[in-house]
């Protein structure tokens, strides 16, 4: 009888698209300034292609993967490594990694990963936001969203002001889909987010912040103060604007990173 052998293809459901030249994973860890000093946190290694590279400049790497059907293949792979402790591959979901559990220390590490498109909000916001932040973020993404980040169109949205509160994001290139295997419905960009901190945080906590930015941003063709209106009562919100020195007819999306810093400082 004939041995049948299962071969398992890349993972929709994953957002399994794994990178395929060589010179664009090279790119990310240029970008990321990796040195062999670093301790990184890659989030999908997949077959290993960056980490394989994030290795060899030195760095010790955390490696988490959620698809258990790869975790062979990199045990093997990286088995010298995995060894001498410079790789530690974790079979886990990254929304179920605790930092601290990692030994990862605020400031002390850096975030480099294709991640898996279908959580690319949720990453951004549990490493921004997290009390261990990595130092900074160098991460492929979805082309739209490297976009909007930066906000390339000089228009702010609630994701770019979310992202420059902690950190200052670049667009570094954009990585079309070829680069990858199964080539993806959408186009790419490698960003880098650098200086991530809390800095921006003074006489305002985040959460207030964010509940100014969801609620300034619900109405996108509303002015700002019209918007935020629905939870603070006209009187103090002219007062705030004021002081504040932004306009009353302004929408969210003109507004600039400090102009949302004096405005919530002002509330
Ligand atoms: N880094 C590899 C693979 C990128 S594809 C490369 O560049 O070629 C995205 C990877 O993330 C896949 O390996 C996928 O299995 C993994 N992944 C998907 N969801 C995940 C999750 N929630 N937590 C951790 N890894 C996940």
């Amino acid at each position: 009888m004939l041995k049948t052998r299962i071969k398992r293809g890349p993972k929709k459901q994953f957002g399994q698209n794994f990178l395929t030249n060589k010179n664009v994973v090279k790119r990310m860890v240029e970008t990321a300034s990796v040195t062999k000093e670093d301790t990184i946190l890659e989030i999908g290694p997949g077959k290993g292609t960056l980490t394989e590279n994030l290795l060899l400049s030195g760095a010790t790497v955390y490696a988490i993967e959620k698809d258990r059907d790869l975790i062979p293949g990199l045990k093997e792979k990286f088995s010298e490594y995995i060894k001498n402790k410079k790789l530690i591959l974790i079979e886990k979901d990254i929304r179920d990694i605790n930092l601290k559990s990692l030994k990862l220390k605020t400031g002390s590490w850096k975030l480099v990963a294709n991640i898996p498109y279908y959580i690319t909000g949720e990453i951004f916001r549990t490493f921004l936001e997290n009390k261990i932040q990595p130092s900074s973020m160098t991460l492929m993404v979805q082309k739209e969203v490297g976009q909007r980040v930066v906000a390339r169109d000089g228009k702010e949205s609630i994701l770019s002001i979310s992202v420059k509160v902690y950190g200052k994001p670049t667009l570094v290139s954009y990585i079309s889909r070829g680069n990858f295997f199964p080539a993806p419905n959408v186009d790419s960009a490698i960003i880098t987010i650098t200086n991530i901190n809390k800095d921006f945080f003074k006489g305002f906590s985040e959460k207030e912040l964010f509940e100014i930015l969801k609620t300034g941003f619900a109405h996108k063709r509303k002015f700002l103060f019209s918007n935020l209106s629905s939870i603070i009562s006209g009187e103090k919100l002219q007062k705030a604007f004021r002081k504040a020195n932004i306009p009353l007819n302004i929408r969210g999306e003109d507004l600039s990173l400090s102009q949302w810093r004096d405005l919530a400082a002002s509330i």
